[in-house]
């Protein structure tokens, strides 16, 4: 199985769901620049309080905080059986940032590294950014509307209460769309000369498109 993946696809395309799962199942390392702004946030470090602005607008953070946040955690050990950029690269800028990275970790990988593109039609997307729910404990994350709730407002896997991300309401949501077509859209093109990117159909289940993504990382 490919070691080294990059899941790209816009905002709530399902990407974070489908990471958790082959993370569980793989051992490989979930890395997801949104998760890890939203703790640097949270903890009100340089990086969070530069972030702060940028997310709460659903704009790209500048790459220079991002590429930082990235290389500290690709330096650490775990990463070595494998990983999953979630989030990341964003820009054309950022994926030659990520070449160079992905270089000093290991000479060859740039070549090895797969890019999953979630293939979704956007319609739908704005819903479940509105409806989607997070714990903040054990981070799973759920949609009010399909996602049957056990004791209301509280994570049926730990019990913690639910929260709602800032950045998803309508309107910080329709900038973040925005921002993919502008920036992140751009890489389809960019992966897919290069021969390295696989179009995933993200229609479906949570469990059919899981299926679907464990053939074409195989
Ligand atoms: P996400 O959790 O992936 O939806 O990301 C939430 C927000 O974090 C985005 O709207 C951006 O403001 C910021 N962000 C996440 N990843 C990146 C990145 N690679 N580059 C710049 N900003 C990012």
């Amino acid at each position: 199985m490919k070691k080294e993946l990059i899941f790209m696809g816009p905002p709530a395309s399902g990407k974070g769901t489908q990471t958790k799962k082959l993370s569980a199942e793989t051992g490989f390392v979930h890395v997801d620049t949104g998760s890890l702004l939203r703790e640097a946030m949270a903890k009100g470090t340089e990086a969070g309080k530069i972030a702060k602005d940028y997310v709460e607008k659903g704009a790209l953070v500048p790459v220079e905080v991002v590429a930082q946040i990235i290389k500290d955690r690709l330096k650490q050990d775990d990463v070595q059986k494998g990983f999953i950029l979630d989030g990341f690269p964003r820009s054309t800028e950022q994926a030659e940032m990520l070449d160079e990275m992905l270089k000093e970790i290991d000479a060859g990988v740039e070549a090895k590294a797969t890019v999953i593109y979630f293939d979704i039609p956007i319609e739908n997307l704005m819903e479940r950014i509105i409806y989607r729910r997070s714990c903040p404990k054990c981070g799973a994350i759920y949609n009010l509307k399909t996602t049957p709730i056990e004791k209301e407002g509280h994570c049926n896997e730990c019990g913690a209460e639910l929260v709602q991300r800032k950045d998803d309401t309508e309107e910080i949501a329709k900038n973040r769309f925005d921002t993919y077509f502008a920036q992140t859209a751009p890489l389809i093109d960019f992966y897919e000369k290069r021969g390295v990117l696989v179009k995933l159909d993200a229609t479906g289940s949570i469990d059919e498109i899981y299926e679907k993504l464990k053939e074409v990382v195989k």
